[in-house]
Parts: C-alpha cells; sequence; structure tokens
C-alpha cells in the first residue's frame, strides 16, 4: 500500500469522510463467502434431513397399504431404515458442520476486527471507549454465527420446504392451497411489523453491553483510585445501569420476537380450520375426496417446522444485522495501512536531523490550535531540550513526528524528507519514543524490553539494562527478566516503570530518541545516572528530550522554548537565561523547584 494512503487530514473518526456503511446483508455474505462450500454441505445435510421427514410418513402410509393388502413389507422396511440411518446420520452432522462452519466465520470476523483496532489512527482511539471497542470483538462477533446457521440456513432450507410442501399440496388441491397460502402472506405480514422493532431493541441491547464494557474498564482501569475515593458503589451503580439496559432491551426484543412467533403459530391453526372448514365444503361439493382432504391437513402441519424455521430465520437475520452494524462501525474507524515492519537493522544506523517548519496544528476544527507556526531545526547527533509551560504542545511536537497526527499546514522534515513522504514501518523504525507516562505493558519484563526489538541480542540486553540502571532490580528479582510486571505495570514503581521504557526505546537502536518527561519520577541518583546515559546516547543518535529538571535541560546543546503555539526562543542555557524572560522564569522556579 502506499505511504500516504492511510492518514487523512485530521478529522473525527465518525466524520463525513467515513465511506458510507453497507446494507447489513451484504457484509454478511462477505463474511460468509470464505465458507460457502461448508455452508452449503450444512444446508444440503439440513436438506436431506427434512426431506426425509417428510418421505417418512409416505412411506408409512405405503406400508399400512400393504400390510392391508397382506403384500410382503420387508423392501418397505429397508428403505424406512435406510432413511433412518440417513437422518441419524446428516441431522447432527449438519447441525456440527454448520456450528462449526459459523465458528469459522467468527474467528474471521474477530481476526478481521483485531487487526483493525490495533492500526487505528490515534485520533480514532481518542474518540473511543476501549471497552465499547473490546465487546464489539467479544460480544457482537458471536452473533455472526447464528446469522451463518440459523438465519442463512434457516432460510434456504426453510424456503426450500415451504416450496417442496407446496407442491404437493398444489397437486392435492390448488384451492386448499390459494386458502393456506393467504392465511400465510397475513402472518407473513405480522412477522414483517414485528421484525424492525426486534432489530431496534438488538441494537440497543448490543449498544448497551458495549456501554458495560466501557464503564467496567473505566472502573476496574483505576481502581485504586475507586477505592481511594470511595467511589466503588457510583462505579457499580454506573455499570449495573448498562447491563440493565442490556437487559431492558433484550427484553423487548424477545417481546416482539415471541409477537412474531405467535403469530405464526396463530396463522397456522387459522390455516388449519380454513382449510378444514372450505375443504368440508369442497368435498360436500364433490370437488375432492375426504382421503385428500385428511393428506391436505397433514400437509398443513408439514409446513409447521419450515415457517417456524423460516421466521426464525428472519428474526436471527435481525439480531446479526444488528451486531454487523457495530462491527462495521468499528471497522470504519480510520486506521493506518497495515504494512509489515522493516526488518531489524544489522549495523547501527546515522542519527537523524530533524525540522519543523512553519508547523500549524489542531486536535479537531472546533478545537483552539496548539501550534501556530513552529519552526526549529536539529542536527544530527547532540541533544536538544523542549521547554514551555504544561499545555504548550511539547507532548503534541512529539505525536507529530511519529504521525500519530498530521499537521494542518507546515511540514516536519526527517532527513530532509517530509516525514508524510516516509512509510510510516520506516519512519517508526527510525525512532525510539518514550511516551509521557509510557506504559509498561501485562507481561514478563522481557516481553516488555522486547517490544520494539523482539530480535535483539541478549548482550544487547544486558548493556541497555546497564544503562537504564536495571541491572540491579533484574538481579534481585527471582524470577530475574521474566518476572511478570502485572497489567500496566503495577508490580513496578514508577521511576522502575520509567526506566523499563528507556530501556525498550534504547534497545530499538533509535536514530532518533524522543523522551518526554522521561525522567519526571527518578530520583536524584538514577536521574543523575540517566541524564548520563542520555547525554551518551546524543553521541551517537539525535536525542529530544521534553524535560522539567534544569539539570537535564542545562545539558542540552540547544533548548527550544515554546510557548503559545509558537517558538519563543532557541539557544543554549546561558543564552536564554539572558535573552529570553520565560526562559529565566521558567528556570528560576519550576526547574530549580523540581531538583530541590
Ligand atoms: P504539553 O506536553 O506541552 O504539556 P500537550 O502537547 O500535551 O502539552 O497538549 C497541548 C494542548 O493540546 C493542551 O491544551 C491539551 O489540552 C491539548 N490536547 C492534548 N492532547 C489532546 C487530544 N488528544 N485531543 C485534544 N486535545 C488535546
Ligand atoms: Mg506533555
Amino acid at each position: 500500500a502506499p505511504a500516504r494512503s492511510g492518514p487523512a487530514p485530521a478529522a473525527g473518526p465518525s466524520g463525513d469522510d467515513a465511506p458510507r456503511a453497507a446494507p447489513a446483508w451484504r457484509v454478511m455474505l462477505r463474511y460468509l463467502r470464505p465458507s460457502w462450500r461448508w455452508l452449503l454441505l450444512g444446508g444440503a445435510l439440513s436438506l436431506v434431513t427434512g426431506a426425509v421427514g417428510l418421505a417418512l410418513p409416505l412411506a408409512v402410509r405405503h406400508l399400512v397399504a400393504r400390510l392391508a393388502a397382506g403384500e410382503p413389507t420387508t423392501p418397505v422396511l429397508l428403505v424406512m431404515v435406510a432413511l433412518v440411518l440417513v437422518t441419524l446420520v446428516s441431522g447432527p452432522l449438519g447441525v456440527y458442520v454448520l456450528r462449526r462452519t459459523g465458528e469459522s466465520i467468527v474467528l474471521a470476523a474477530r481476526r478481521r476486527l483485531v487487526s483493525h483496532l490495533l492500526r487505528l489512527r490515534i485520533c480514532a482511539v481518542d474518540h473511543a471507549e476501549p471497552g465499547d471497542l473490546m465487546s464489539r470483538v467479544t460480544s457482537d462477533t458471536t452473533l455472526l454465527r447464528q446469522v451463518a446457521t440459523e438465519s442463512l440456513v434457516g432460510a434456504v432450507t426453510g424456503a426450500v420446504m415451504v416450496l417442496a410442501t407446496c407442491t404437493v399440496m398444489g397437486l392435492l388441491d390448488p384451492v386448499l392451497l390459494a386458502v393456506t397460502l393467504a392465511v400465510l402472506v397475513l402472518a407473513f405480514a405480522v412477522v414483517r411489523l414485528a421484525m424492525p422493532r426486534v432489530n431496534r431493541a438488538s441494537r440497543e441491547a448490543q449498544k448497551s453491553v458495549g456501554a458495560m464494557g466501557a464503564a467496567l474498564e473505566r472502573a476496574l482501569g483505576a481502581l485504586r483510585t475507586v477505592k481511594a475515593s470511595g467511589a466503588e458503589h457510583r462505579e457499580e451503580v454506573l455499570v449495573h445501569r448498562a447491563a440493565g439496559d442490556a437487559w431492558r432491551a433484550s427484553v423487548r426484543a424477545a417481546r416482539w420476537l415471541a409477537i412474531g412467533g405467535g403469530a405464526a403459530e396463530t396463522a397456522m391453526q387459522v390455516a388449519f380450520f380454513t382449510v378444514l372448514a372450505v375443504g368440508g365444503a369442497r368435498v360436500a361439493s364433490g370437488a375432492i375426496d375426504v382421503a385428500t382432504l385428511i393428506a391436505f391437513l397433514m400437509y398443513v402441519y408439514y409446513l409447521v417446522l419450515p415457517v417456524q424455521s423460516l421466521i426464525g430465520a428472519l428474526s436471527q437475520y435481525q439480531v446479526g444485522a444488528a451486531a454487523v452494524a457495530r462491527i462495521q462501525e468499528a471497522e470504519r474507524l480510520p486506521a493506518e495501512p497495515p504494512v509489515a515492519p522493516p526488518p531489524p537493522r544489522a549495523t547501527v544506523a546515522a542519527p537523524a536531523a530533524l525540522e519543523f517548519r512553519d508547523v500549524h496544528f489542531r486536535y479537531a476544527p472546533h478545537l483552539p490550535d496548539v501550534h501556530r507556526g513552529v519552526t526549529f531545526t536539529v542536527p544530527p547527533r547532540g541533544m536538544t531540550a523542549f521547554v514551555g509551560p504544561s499545555g504548550a504542545g511539547k507532548t503534541t511536537l512529539f505525536s507529530l513526528i511519529e504521525r500519530f497526527y498530521e499537521p494542518a499546514a507546515g511540514s516536519i522534515l526527517l532527513d530532509g524528507r517530509d516525514v508524510a513522504d516516509w512509510g510510516l514501518p520506516e519512519l517508526r523504525a527510525a525512532i525510539g519514543y518514550v511516551e509521557q507516562d509510557a506504559p509498561v505493558l501485562s507481561g514478563s519484563l522481557r516481553d516488555n524490553l522486547l517490544l520494539g526489538a523482539p530480535h535483539a541480542a541478549e548482550e544487547d540486553l544486558r548493556r541497555v539494562l546497564e544503562t537504564a540502571r536495571l541491572d540491579g532490580l533484574v538481579a534481585q528479582l527471582p524470577d530475574g527478566l521474566d518476572t511478570l510486571v502485572g497489567h500496566r505495570g503495577t508490580k513496578l514503581s514508577g521511576g522502575e516503570r520509567q526506566r523499563v521504557a528507556i530501556a525498550r526505546a534504547l534497545l530499538r537502536r533509535p536514530r532518533l530518541l524522543l523522551l518526554d518527561e522521561a525522567t519526571s519520577q527518578l530520583d536524584a541518583v538514577n536521574e543523575a545516572a540517566l541524564r548520563e546515559t542520555v547525554a551518551e546516547a546524543a553521541l551517537t543518535t539525535t536525542v529530544l528530550v521534553v524535560a522539567h529538571r534544569l539539570s537535564t535541560v542545562t545539558l542540552a546543546d540547544q533548548i527550544v522554548v515554546i510557548d503559545a503555539g509558537v517558538v519563543q526562543a532557541v539557544g543554549t542555557h546561558t543564552e536564554l537565561v539572558a535573552a529570553d524572560p520565560l526562559y529565566a522564569e521558567l528556570a528560576a522556579t519550576q526547574f530549580l523547584a523540581a531538583t530541590g
């Protein structure tokens, strides 16, 4: 895929540029298509089972006739046994094949959705609730199985059986068939009335399940704060409310499903009595004989099952359509193109040069500008510090370099080439990024370090551990590098988490190292050590730091003071203290205070 095809100009994830939703049935067909052979097999097996069900009564009638006439019955009996044997295999096998196919469809849908979610653009994630997105992968995809099995196959086999039965009935007496069909059409009218309500209720139910996931994720994700704030009960109420909404909506769906099913049931009874009345009159007038009327009435009952499966298919389709709509909604969130990461570099790569040229940026059209013409240059090698009040847009600078967002105007050049023209994997492979409050992922310490450099050699790992002052910690741990760190690294201290994040970035041997307040939680000893590390790294790579400690900033080869969306001044510490009042003030208060 071309490098630029992914990110579009900053727009909301549900923005107007999103492609229009395809109708649910078309999307479902897309999910079903790869499994069409299996669906065909499952459908055929269901049809065989149904056909044998239809044929058996005829065979019984034949058998009884032969018995009465004193003819041999063995051949008929053998045929019947064979038929029963066929259904004993085709019945369960059909159920298994369809179920299995349904699960394969669920699997494919889950994989597809997960691949998309992991590539979502950051702007889409800004607006999304992770818990809600998760529910689309876990709960909504499950409903696709019903669409594949009950709905599609139920509709096809139901329709075939109804047609077959109606054909036989038409041969027996076309007039009675017309009467039966008239009643059935009425039943379907009621069902059609109920189905949109089932659809709407299912949508609401699944939306509430998503809301419940989001509410639960919010509470469990901040359980310490929830406990410390005594907010368990209030969070509980939020989750319970969403669960209650899901219940209410599902009950509403069940009500309309029952009404639809009831209408079908009623129609069958009405059809039976109407056929009995009209058929009786026709027998009286000599149009048909009693035997035909009895056979016809039997077939009205034979219609029950396929009609029910047709109606079941319609209602399952409604539930499935609601799920498909939610899956599609998530799949329409803007994502980056899926591109394989570049192979690991064999040699240490040259440090990169960076330039911001009149960069303008805002997070959304209705939000104020963060950057209003930011311009600065960073030569290869050395350390550049970014300084400015909180909210000045320092973190945003790094996000733009990583292309988590696209600037509205201006350009960002890495090695003289606009980052927009870089392939995303190549661009990100060149950068080591320690984000502000960099998370440690659940798993082992080793998993965390290898996240961005899965093929790193053991000796590189050792070296980086030393550099990040983690070797002491690892030596203490009974499981060493294989120690599990808990969800978001809760088993580590804040400073340890920061050092893990720094080690993770260093292991990538980046050409450009971005450290966003990466030392804010370190104690004085570790901070001094890492200051050395950063200075050392700056000898071979280009280092950009957002630092809040004067001691780190003074080491920088250049300091960029950023405020009110523009660069206020660039220089060394000594130059800026003399020339820039904002820097002088920051240096005099915030930095000094921080270093104590
Ligand atoms: P700094 O790192 O200098 O403290 P940031 O770059 O994090 O500042 O933020 C700059 C401004 O952009 C702030 O006003 C902040 O509220 C806003 N902002 C940051 N991230 C987002 C976002 N994802 N969506 C909307 N506004 C944001
Ligand atoms: Mg910041």
